[in-house]
């Protein structure tokens, strides 16, 4: 069955038709052959009978009478029969009557086994018995063998001519075949010639031809129309590749002129590049290197003094007052001043050493390798000498000193951040201690730049657990013998430390921002106390409240100072807003428009410790303000400092010259007091009269009018 399978569909086609061929053939001949031998046995049959019915009927009268001869002539009819071999006559008892054997016959002859009609067949001869009746009686039995042989001949004669019909016949179905076969295996051999070449060309343009109108030609046609789709997916697929071709073309030459353009932008841009990473590494007013740069050369010059076991210095400085000369002559001559200073402070300097500019007034100095803590002292006063010659911009000359902290690696600190962190203490130690001048860090400075984080830490949380509150020291009009108004001072006790002074906390409250919320509690709960006093009776009384700066310039105060005198219910000129000179300097523009809103209100504004900050009659005159504080250090040493006295003396005419009112402050003794009765100053505030005092205090005071014995004082 494998073969077969294997084999093509031609010689499938022939061997299926000869198989046929032959099938049909052998059924036809089984089927002649088959009957033609029941016909021949059928007709010897039909003889035999009608023979011994004639023999029956001739040979009657001879065995009725005995007569044998008579009975062996009617035999001797059988000799004209070819085919009979034998017969015989018996009587009815089946004694033999007569017998008749062909020439060469010698076989036996059978006993009649009854005298019923009996045919019997073998391979070689058939058999007849015939009972013989006379008047319905039987009376005796006729016998008749007849020869098969013809029979047999006629039957192999016969499959002899099945043979030869049957070779003829295969070899005719064989030509016949290889001629038919071709109608159904030539379009199906062309077909697959067809497709086999399409695979290995892949030219769709080919087709198969010739088709009929039979399976064979539809599947042709199919095939043909398949292909002509497969065509014309084949040319829209060529299409879009040429498309996707020219459009990857267009784009590579878009990429190649983007390139090209790139490129040249590339040089562009590797200028803008460096020119921002210079940006980015240098301060835009001086050129010099900024904090980025700076803190970038400390760790490189650290590790390097790590290796090297040498050491390493940084100097910090911030110019003094500054911002006095910025505010005051404006940013541009600000700006030229700081320039100015920049290249006196780089010609300072080695080369390998770096001076940066951190912000505003502020520069950094990093001397990488030094041989001895010395070396950055050395550093340090040339630094400080280089700005003494005054400095001439747009017109003014202008004198600037700086003040310089230094720390020293490795003995002030082992990372750059806590060798700048010391560096800066020790340049505020030395402003602290006079400016214009170098201090070297130490580390009771750290001790006590930790005890102000500590303060810081627990001021947060002061206002929240009620650790604050007012005291309030009275001014007292000299001449009216009269308590005109009280001062607000604040007061903060700590749990552990007790009370902590003001000139302590106050600044930490300021750097930190605490001062804000700090100070709105001030002006609310100092309005409120007024109003309580005015309802108590006494509603010609003023409330001083200080000020800081950054209470100044915080967007929203004079919401919140409305907020405050709106709550208190009080009304605006009995109150008074003390600012110091610093205050007031510090953004000299937006604190002259804040005030003099408050002025327009009605407020008054007063100079507070008028004479120890930048106490310039320019500004005075340009700040809304109605009195001056004359400081009480000013006061202390009075009458007998003849310094101290020319100075009270000028700040009271200038004041009388500018029609501003005047208080003294810090008044402790008769003697002091007589020195500005004398000057014509007749508001005074000091301990002479009374120490800040509880709210309760105060009013006390108001209502005894204890003040008449101090008034008895001045007299004296
Ligand atoms: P200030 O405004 O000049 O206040 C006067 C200071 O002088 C007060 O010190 C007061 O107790 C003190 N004083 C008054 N009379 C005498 C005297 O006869 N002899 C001496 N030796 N001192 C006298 P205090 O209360 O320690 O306040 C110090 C500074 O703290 C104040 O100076 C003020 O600038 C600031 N301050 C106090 N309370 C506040 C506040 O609520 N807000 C703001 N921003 N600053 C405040
Ligand atoms: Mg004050
Ligand atoms: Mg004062």
């Amino acid at each position: 069955m494998k073969i077969i399978k294997n084999i093509s569909v031609r010689h499938k086609l022939m061997l299926i038709s000869m198989a046929i061929t032959m099938a049909s053939l052998l059924l036809a001949s089984v089927a002649f052959i088959t009957s033609d031998r029941l016909y021949a046995q059928k007709t010897v049959v039909d003889g035999l009978n009608t023979m011994t019915d004639m023999i029956a009927a001739n040979s009657s009268a001879a065995i009725l009478f005995g007569d044998a001869d008579a009975a062996l002539e009617t035999l001797g009819f059988l000799k004209s029969q070819g085919n009979i071999q034998a017969g015989a006559l018996y009587l009815k008892d089946g004694d033999v009557f007569a017998t008749y054997r062909r020439n060469g016959f010698n076989g036996e002859l059978p006993a009649p086994g009854s005298n019923k009609q009996d045919v019997k067949f073998s391979d070689k001869y058939t058999e007849v018995f015939r009972p013989i009746v006379y008047k319905n009686d039987p009376i005796g039995i006729v016998y008749l063998r007849s020869d098969m042989s013809a029979v047999h001949d006629r039957l192999s004669w016969f499959l002899w001519i099945v043979v030869i019909t049957l070779v003829t016949s295969l070899v005719f179905a064989f030509a016949l075949s290889t001629q038919l076969q071709r109608i159904i295996t030539d379009p199906l051999l062309r077909l697959s010639a067809i497709a086999r070449r399409i695979s290995t060309e892949k030219n769709f343009d080919l087709r198969v031809s010739g088709h009929g109108r039979d399976e064979l030609g539809n599947l042709i046609g199919d095939f043909n129309t398949m292909l002509n789709e497969i065509q014309t997916r084949d040319r829209q697929l060529k299409e879009h590749q040429a498309e996707l071709e020219e459009r990857v073309a267009i784009r590579t030459q878009e990429l190649e002129i983007a390139n090209i353009e790139l490129a040249s932008s590339k040089e562009q841009a590797e200028a803008v590049a460096k020119r921002m990473e210079y940006h980015a590494h240098h301060d835009a007013l001086t050129g010099l290197p900024n904090r980025i740069l700076l803190n970038d050369r400390i760790h490189k010059g650290l590790a390097h003094a790590r290796r090297q076991q040498s050491m390493l210095a940084l100097l910090f400085l911030d110019l003094d007052r500054f911002k006095i000369i910025n505010d005051s002559l404006g940013h541009a001559v600000g700006d030229q001043l700081l320039r100015v200073i920049s290249r006196r402070l780089k010609s300072c300097l080695r080369e390998g050493d770096t001076i940066a500019r951190l912000g505003g007034d502020e520069f950094m100095v990093l001397l990488p390798d030094i041989k001895s803590a010395s070396d950055a002292g050395k550093i340090g006063n040339k630094i400080i000498k280089s700005l003494t010659d005054s400095i001439s911009c747009n017109g003014h000359e202008l004198h600037i000193t700086t003040s310089v902290g230094i720390s020293v690696y490795p003995f002030d600190g082992a990372d750059a951040d806590t060798l700048v962190k010391h560096a800066d203490i020790s340049m505020y130690r030395a402003k602290d201690i006079g400016r214009n001048r170098m201090v070297y860090y130490t580390a009771e400075m750290n001790a006590g730049s930790r005890k102000k984080l500590a303060l810081e830490t627990s001021l947060r949380s002061a206002l929240g657990k009620k650790q604050l509150h007012l005291v309030y020291q009275p001014k007292i009009d000299i001449t009216r013998n009269q308590i005109i108004g009280v001062e607000a001072l604040l007061r903060w006790k700590h749990p552990a430390m007790g009370y902590v002074s003001p000139l302590e906390f106050i600044p930490i409250a300021e750097e930190s921002g605490l001062i804000i919320p700090i100070g709105e509690w001030v002006l609310n709960t100092a309005f409120r106390q007024l109003r309580e006093w005015h309802d108590a009776g006494f509603d010609e009384l003023t409330m001083a409240v200080n000020l800081s700066s950054a209470q100044l310039s915080r967007p929203g105060f004079e919401d919140i100072m409305e907020h405050a005198l709106s709550n208190s219910g009080i009304s605006a000129d009995k109150a008074e807003l003390e600012i110091t000179e610093n205050v007031a300097m510090r953004n000299i523009d937006s604190a002259i428009m804040t005030l003099q809103k408050f002025k327009d209100k009605g407020m008054s504004i007063a100079m507070d410790d008028f004479g120890t900050g930048y106490s310039s009659l320019g500004y005075l005159r340009k700040l809304p303000i109605d009195t001056v504080k004359i400081d009480r250090s000013f006061v202390s040493e009075l009458p007998d400092s003849k310094d101290d006295a020319l100075i009270a003396q000028t700040i009271i005419a200038m004041a009388h010259s500018m029609n501003l009112g005047l208080v003294v402050e810090g008044v402790e003794n008769v003697r002091q007091l007589n020195f500005f009765k004398k000057q014509g100053c007749h508001i005074v505030q000091g301990f002479l009269f009374s120490k800040p005092l509880l709210a309760d205090e105060l009013l006390e005071m108001l209502r005894t009018h204890d003040t008449r014995a101090i008034i008895n004082l001045v007299r004296k």
